[in-house]
């Protein structure tokens, strides 16, 4: 496959690769393009620009031919995508739908992506809470898996970096285990919210409820302006793309930044199949794509690769990356490349109702919500399983509209609603502990349309995450009965991993390249030219949302990458 096109060669080279244009290679496509480097960006779907391919973002409700539901036969047809609560008619675009990128569930695993430029951006959920050493110390600790190669104070700075430019909308709650960051104004906690808050802090010493840190502009800065961003709206439409730029996404932020330096290339359409190994230049130096609309094979050429096309499809395009020296997988000589896979345990859930201010309620919309952060085996352990888990909060009054009537009739009925009584949910987010056996795989026997061998996936709860499960249902249902909340209902959904979209591992960062693949740098130990940093280089999953994590393990590998990485060779 090689290519004796001397001038094609040159046409085709670059000073560095980044494939995905998502979350995190949104960030490493702005870092690498600002430092003065040719930088091409490799996205297998389609271009998405901001405001101009959010094609609902204005639509009024009564537009949809379907009034926001998705039809029944797209459900058929989607057993899993439909699964998300964020796949509706509104957003339905944007999500990888079941039969147009199948895959291998050798376990039940509900895979949700996005396939184009700014990847899953466009539809998350904006929560960005950063991590502590409590997280980072964590594997150490507790003794599972291996030790992160870095601590809170190697990333801090980082995260203050990519806040600032992000926008993170917070409060300064002053919690060891929650660092504060670089914060816009919060938003503030409603009555209900804030009464829980009181009656947990002051009953336990350890507990605390916040509003959660989200990636929003409350009071945008220059730098969010020079962006063309603006100030949300609160519209919470987030998922349709915000034609204001009020939340945080690659393709009003990173990618756009990127291609206004002039030095970064965005090609869509482009699925990467592998990276290219030099036996003899013991080093990567390129990757090998197929047109997904020609289908043709090209061949890309730089000195850096970042590889950010998601925790899974990070692990397929390296498993699939075989040359003489690695046979089973870039930089796979310990045999562990997909491997230590895991995920968040978002299974249970724990709803009440709440008697108390009945002269209060809430007006318009808020894009965020509470925030529980974890308190579990923090400080030490304290139950019969290890680590921990967040949890949302949140409170809202229910109405009953009243749709009675004709003209002046029906407008004073709707307009006058009946106020029901308050409502809270809760909702858990916890730690699962990454083992050999849980692994992302390829399927060496079936090909998908490119000639790429599908993904297998086999990941699974544990006993841990059972026990899990079961005190986050007995400690939220004690909390809410502390507080005066009645008709405590709980439930645990057993759905099969996957649905909380924050799948990690299987090229995970440590200190030994006998059983981690990446450096202290994200940086491929036996392939010093590659970088992982999205979700496949965690070593562990903490409870926190983690994107903001990639992005800021993004920002800090690319100025290494730039600046460190020229001088080891010097
Ligand atoms: C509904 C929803 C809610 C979420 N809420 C939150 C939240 O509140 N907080 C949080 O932290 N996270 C949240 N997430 C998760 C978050 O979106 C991901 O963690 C994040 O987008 C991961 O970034 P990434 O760069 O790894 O992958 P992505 O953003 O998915 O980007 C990967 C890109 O790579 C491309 N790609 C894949 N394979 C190839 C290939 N072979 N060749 C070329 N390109 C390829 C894809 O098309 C995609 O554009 C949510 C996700 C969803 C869907
Ligand atoms: S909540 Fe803010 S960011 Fe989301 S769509 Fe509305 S204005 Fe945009």
């Amino acid at each position: 496959m090689a290519n004796f096109n001397i001038d094609s060669t040159k046409e085709n080279t670059y000073d560095a690769i980044v494939i995905g244009s998502g979350m995190s290679g949104g960030w490493a496509a702005k870092e690498l393009a600002d430092k003065g480097l040719k930088t091409l960006i490799l996205e297998r779907g389609r271009d998405v620009k901001h405001n101009v391919d959010y094609p609902t973002t204005n639509m009024m409700p009564w537009e949809f031919k379907h009034r926001m539901q998705v039809p029944q036969e797209v459900v058929d047809e989607n057993p899993v995508v439909s699964k998300c609560y964020n796949f509706r008619e509104d957003s339905m675009h944007f999500f990888v739908k079941d039969k147009e990128h199948p895959y291998v569930q050798e376990k039940p695993f509900d895979w949700i992506r996005g396939y184009q430029v700014g990847g899953k951006s466009i539809m998350w959920a904006r929560q960005t809470q950063r991590w502590s050493d409590f997280d980072f110390e964590g594997p150490a600790r507790d003794g599972f898996a291996v030790d992160w190669p870095i601590r809170y104070k190697d990333i801090a700075p980082w995260y203050s970096y990519v806040e600032k430019f992000v926008g993170i909308a917070g409060f300064k709650d002053g919690l060891p285990n929650l660092p504060d960051g670089e914060f816009l104004p919060g938003y503030d906690l409603n009555c209900v919210e804030g009464y829980f808050k009181e009656k947990v802090e002051s009953t336990y010493k350890d507990r605390n409820i916040i509003s959660a840190r989200c990636a929003h502009l409350s009071e945008p800065q220059p730098i969010h302006l020079e962006q063309g961003r603006g100030q949300c709206m609160n519209r919470a439409l987030c998922q349709r793309g915000c034609p204001f730029g009020g939340y945080f996404n690659s393709n009003s932020s990173t990618i756009p930044w990127a291609l206004k330096t002039g030095n970064a290339t965005l090609r869509p359409f482009s699925v990467v199949h592998s990276l290219i190994y030099d036996d003899a230049k013991e080093k990567v130096t390129g990757v090998r794509v197929v047109d997904s609309e020609s289908k043709e094979m090209i061949e890309y050429y730089a000195s850096i690769v970042f590889v950010n096309a998601g925790a899974l499809n990070t692990n397929l395009i390296l498993l699939n990356s075989t040359s003489n020296r690695f046979p089973n997988g870039l930089g796979n000589d310990n045999g562990l490349l997909g491997k230590y896979a895991a995920f968040h345990n978002y299974r249970a859930r724990v709803s009440a109702r709440y008697e108390g201010f009945p002269d209060k309620t809430t007006v318009g919309r808020r894009p965020t919500s509470g925030y529980i952060p974890r308190f579990r085996n923090v400080y030490k352990q304290e139950t019969d399983f290890l680590r921990g888990y967040a949890a949302g909060f949140s409170a809202g009054r229910q109405v009953d509209r009243n749709y009675d009537g004709v003209g002046e009739s029906l407008k004073s009925n709707l307009l006058n609603p009946e106020w029901g009584g308050w409502r809270v949910g809760s909702h858990m987010m916890g730690e699962t502990i990454p083992k050999e056996s849980n692994y992302w795989g390829i399927d060496a026997t079936q090909n998908d349309e490119w000639g790429i061998p599908l993904l297998k996936v086999n990941v699974d709860y544990d006993d841990n995450d059972e026990k899990m499960v079961a005190d986050y249902i007995e400690q939220l249902t004690e909390m809410f009965t502390m507080a005066g909340f009645t008709d405590i209902q709980s439930n645990d959904s057993k759905q099969a991993p996957g649905l909380d979209i924050h799948e990690m591992g299987g090229v995970r960062m440590g200190k030994d390249p006998k059983t981690s693949l990446l450096d202290k740098w994200n940086r491929m130990h036996l392939a010093k030219n590659v970088f992982v940093t999205d979700g496949a280089c965690m070593t562990s999953t903490s409870t926190q949302n983690p994107s903001l994590t990639y992005m800021a393990l993004t920002a800090r590998a690319v100025d290494f990458a730039v600046k460190e990485m020229p001088k080891e060779t010097t």
